[in-house]
């Protein structure tokens, strides 16, 4: 029989980032704020911000870390309440602890995505400011969101870790809302193992983000902008905030930045294999009776590197035997709920003050799986992975079932 590929490995680094990494180590110029002008980490702003289409971007140590810069830099005072969907990684509801917020969820639906009837009534006069975490790349109904939001005066950052090359009526994710986050770490589009950056237009925003994140006495200079008028703006903003903010440095390095700038070229054919083997792949296990891959939303253009299902008909033990019968055909899949300490289940977060009872989202974590696809895989090996995971749900369900 022939195995199933390992979906674990990255993509290598590009070839051309190879030069500048040994131009780094022979200087040894790795802090982002030594050279006069033109660091990598510079570079690396200038050129995202471009590439989303952006004024301002803010190179980081983690998405981690630009989630929790972007709420200082809102200037939310302490103990504000920060709404977030109740699917997501422990690292959203921490940098709000980390900023000291309060996090409060709200329901996500059996599609992965905000429950918006739940998100409205939650959205009350106590939620200062609202974190869209886009989890495995799912857009929520960004319209929505934002109508709600803007009719509050409610800023909106978007999580948007998983979600480079998304779109939303054409718009890429990340751009909608007051600030977008995304991630370097390894299993992200783009790769430096560590890092993140934050995006916005708002120039006192970034301005704070970038005095926080370890720009001290007047390395805020090295900064690069699109245009003179942005520099400008930014220029004025430093002058408001200068000696006013703690720093908390979480810079990135250049050598992080030297890894990452090659890759920017390699976003778009990543993002279009990304969903060609998403959509390969869910269209073949949508023919099993057992397990159904919810549709997107209908403005969403997806960039996804892994894939949801929501297993059908089966109980908790048919569940967990079916984990195991894809583990023995050689897809590791995990269910979001039923993975021991998995840190997407919210009752798992027991570093909060309060766990709430989300029936409806507990509901989907427990048969919701989760494999991962890397949009370097072949058809013929998501064949091998559809198949795998096919017979898995009839080992345990039979195919007397299936047909009855
Ligand atoms: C990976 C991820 C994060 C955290 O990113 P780090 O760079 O590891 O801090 C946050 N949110 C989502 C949705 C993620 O996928």
């Amino acid at each position: 029989m022939t195995l199933p590929p390992n979906v674990y490995d990255a993509e290598p680094i590009p070839e051309s980032a190879r030069t500048e990494i040994e131009r780094l180590l022979q200087t040894g110029d790795l802090f982002r704020y030594t050279a006069p002008e033109n660091a990598p980490v510079s570079l690396l702003e200038k050129e995202f911000a471009a590439f989303m289409g952006v004024k301002y971007a803010l190179a980081v140590s983690s998405c981690s870390a630009a989630l929790f810069l972007s709420l200082k830099a809102l200037g939310l005072p302490r103990g504000a309440r920060v709404l977030i969907p109740a699917f997501t990684f422990a690292a959203v509801p921490s940098s709000i602890v980390h900023a000291d917020c309060e996090p409060v969820l709200a329901e996500v639906g059996e599609n992965y995505r905000l429950d918006i009837e739940d998100f409205a009534t939650r959205l009350d006069d106590n939620i200062d400011a609202v974190i869209i975490s886009h989890m495995r790349g799912h857009t929520s109904d960004m319209d929505a969101i934002m109508a709600l939001c803007q009719a509050r005066n409610i800023p909106v950052i978007e999580d948007a870790a998983h979600s480079l090359g998304t779109r939303w009526h054409g718009h890429k994710i990340g751009t909608i809302g007051d600030v977008g986050c995304f991630s370097f770490q390894s299993y992200k589009l783009l790769n430096s193992g560590e890092g993140g950056v934050m995006i916005t237009n708002d120039p006192d925003i970034v301005a704070r983000a970038v005095i926080m994140s370890g720009a001290y006495e007047h390395n805020w200079k090295k900064h690069q902008c699109q245009t003179d008028a942005d520099a400008q703006a930014l220029a004025e903003a430093f002058g408001r905030w200068q000696n006013q903010l703690p720093l908390y440095n979480l810079r990135l390095n250049n050598l992080s930045a030297a890894i990452v700038r090659p890759q920017l070229d390699e976003i778009a054919r990543r993002v279009r294999d990304g969903r060609r083997n998403h959509d390969y792949v869910a269209d073949k296990l949508n023919q099993s009776p057992w397990i159904n891959v919810p549709e997107k939303l209908d403005p969403e253009e997806r960039a996804p590197d892994s894939i949801q299902f929501n297993l059908v008909g089966m109980n908790e033990d048919e569940v967990r035997a079916f984990e195991g019968a894809a583990a023995k055909r050689g897809v590791k899949v995990q269910i979001f709920g039923l993975s021991t300490d998995n840190a997407r289940a919210f009752w798992n977060w027991q570093f909060l003050d309060h766990i709430p009872d989300l029936p409806q989202t507990r509901d989907m974590l427990m048969k919701a799986c989760d494999a991962r696809l890397p949009a370097r895989l072949q058809l013929p090996e998501l064949d091998l992975i559809a198949e795998a995971l096919i017979r898995a749900a009839q080992d345990v369900m039979g195919n007397l079932r299936a047909t009855a």
